[in-house]
């Protein structure tokens, strides 16, 4: 019989989690069926206990869900533990293990497909959300120069920087002093189409600056590019957490490089 995935998010309609999903089970030959579908916000938990019941094998979690699904899960991966938010479950005999790959997402993406390890860059994480939360930890594992978060609420840069240690500096955007050679943009600000109100002199010479929105320019990328950066959208990283839940649910990891070929050129 198929085995069954699903992707739950409010809204979820604009997903590309069924389409990468779909191409890595015909690359690897993995007999599965990947949806999307929409929980209501009040409905979580009662989407996926309904999935569960029809023989769902294993979900991603995508906004507003992820902290719900943290809490829902029995068993948490480490890294689902320091992240405080799950996107990725597997059902196994009842039981739900929450596990999350966005931060392998990233820095797969940042050292396979763009040459760019952070081990020891200077680095700037904007914003102090889900996503930054789930970043730092694999970020700090390649052991970068430094990390500093910055976010338009400081009080939030600077609770999350507590949890990981001294190794982590926090500040709002106004404070922000030094050059990095890593930029990430972890704001819900390029949703809006906004720029957070950054330096102009905030890229060191070769600098990258990565926006985890996707699909479209950001007024991010192009302030990055006026400032000197190089630049690069979120898509890479999409590809590869979902690469990483594929391996979480199969033990086989898919090649991702034409995935993501294929995305760029639609669109274009
Ligand atoms: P959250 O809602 O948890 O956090 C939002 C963050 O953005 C907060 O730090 C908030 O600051 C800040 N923010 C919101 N609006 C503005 C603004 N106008 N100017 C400056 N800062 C702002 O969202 P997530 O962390 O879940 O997601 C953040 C982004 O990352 C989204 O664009 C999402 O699509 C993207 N993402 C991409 C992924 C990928 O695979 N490419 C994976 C996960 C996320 P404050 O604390 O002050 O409210």
């Amino acid at each position: 019989m198929t085995d069954r995935y699903a992707v739950f998010g409010h809204p979820i309609a604009h997903s590309k989690s069924p389409a990468i999903h779909a191409a890595f089970a015909r690359q690897t030959g993995q007999d599965l069926h990947y949806e999307a579908i929409l929980a209501p916000l009040d409905g979580f938990s009662a989407s996926i206990a309904a999935f569960m019941a029809a023989g769902g094998r294993g979900a991603n979690v995508t906004v507003p869900f992820k902290e719900e699904a943290f809490r829902l899960a029995r068993r948490l991966s480490a890294r689902a533990e320091r992240a405080g938010a799950v996107n990725t479950l597997s059902f196994g005999g009842g039981e739900i293990f929450g596990d999350n790959t966005d931060g392998a997402g990233l820095v797969a993406d940042l050292v396979r497909n763009r040459q760019r390890d952070p081990a020891g860059a200077r680095i700037l994480l904007l914003g102090a959300g889900g996503a930054a939360r789930g970043v730092i930890e694999p970020l700090l594992d390649r052991k970068p120069a430094g990390l500093v978060v910055a976010n338009r609420t400081p009080g939030r840069a600077r609770e999350l920087a507590g949890l990981f240690g001294p190794g982590v500096a926090a500040c709002g955007f106004g404070d922000l002093e030094g050059r990095f050679d890593l930029v990430v943009n972890a704001t819900a600000a390029s949703l809006a189409g906004e720029l957070p109100p950054l330096p102009a002199d905030l890229f060191a010479p070769g600098a990258l600056a990565y926006d985890m929105m996707y699909g479209r320019d950001t007024p991010f990328l192009a302030f990055a590019r006026t400032h000197g950066a190089a630049t690069a959208d979120g898509l890479g990283m999409l590809v590869e957490q979902a690469a990483e839940a594929f391996f979480v649910w199969r033990g086989v990891r898919p090649d991702t490089a034409p995935v993501i070929a294929r995305l760029q050129a639609d669109a274009c």
